[in-house]
């Protein structure tokens, strides 16, 4: 890189560069960008991710919040034709703002530990305009998103993210990809949006209320956990044992607890 734009990686921004490049091919590999892609990078960084994205000739749009970034980055890439920077804060950048089609943006991130779980909620607010997503995060948070029921990865990230996406964890990336390397391991992971909810929600508020209160205490039966919201006869109704616990759940029981919620009558 030229001598005036060194730059020294910031942690509280969560700066971690990728600078494997069998690592960055092997991303690069499982997006497979294509011309006729509408494609958004969240924390372009140096441009390690940038460069393979922009080479595939897709419509590419960068979301950067390192003010100090943004000259780097414009060196390499200002006069690409296919490129947009915007400088701010993924955490509240208006997906919209892109006016892509539905179904058709490919969104994709190294992304930093701290704001990976928020960002994902924030970007399935808008899961219809999305084609998929393909994350690099730490490697429990992929096993949580991954899971399945009945184990102790399984919780209020893996459903609400399964209700809205397909989930497949990737494979695994080792702390020496990355300068400066981070304290633990990293994983790929692509979320697909499902184009038909496979258990839709009468309202998808509820879903998460129910979800969050019943893993509140994840040790404790459901009976337990839900009795603020749901009596013991509403869960049996719902086809649902009072006595398991959260964890023994797939989506489709959360859903039906969710629906009963939603029928049930406000008290005056
Ligand atoms: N993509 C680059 C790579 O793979 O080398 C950089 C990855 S680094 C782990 C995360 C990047 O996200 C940094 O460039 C950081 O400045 C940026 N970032 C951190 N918080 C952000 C936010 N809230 N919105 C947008 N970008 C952010």
């Amino acid at each position: 890189m030229n001598e005036q734009f060194q730059h020294k990686a910031r942690k509280r921004f969560g700066q971690n560069f990728l600078h494997d490049a069998g690592v960055i091919d092997k991303i690069l590999r499982s997006i497979r960008a294509k011309a006729e892609d509408r494609m958004l990078e969240i924390g372009p960084g140096q441009g390690a991710l940038t460069q393979g994205l922009l080479n595939s000739g897709a419509q590419l749009d960068v979301v950067e919040l390192d003010k100090d970034l943004v000259p780097i980055l414009m060196h390499q890439f200002g006069s690409k034709p296919n490129f947009s920077l915007h400088q701010g804060d993924a955490l509240k950048f208006d997906f919209t703002s892109l006016n892509a089609a539905p179904n058709s943006l490919r969104v994709v991130g190294n992304l930093p530990y701290n704001i990976s779980t928020p960002l994902i909620f924030h970007l399935l607010q808008n899961a219809y305009l999305i084609r998929d997503m393909h994350f690099m995060l730490q490697k429990e948070v992929v096993e949580r998103l991954a899971a399945g029921p009945g184990g102790g990865d399984w919780g209020r990230l893996s459903i609400m993210v399964q209700y809205h996406c397909r989930v497949e964890h990737l494979f695994n990336v080792g702390p020496g990809a990355f300068n400066p390397p981070p304290k633990v391991d990293s994983a790929i992971v692509r979320l697909v949006p499902h184009e038909t909810l496979p258990h839709p929600a009468k309202d998808h508020r509820v879903l998460e209320r129910v979800v969050r209160e019943a893993f509140n205490q994840r040790r404790k039966t459901l009976r337990n956990t839900l009795k603020a919201l749901l009596t013991s006869e509403e869960i049996t109704e719902a086809g649902v044992d009072g006595s398991l616990r959260p964890e023994q759940l797939d989506l489709a029981a959360f859903v039906r607890l969710a629906d009963m919620l939603s029928e049930k009558p406000v008290a005056a």
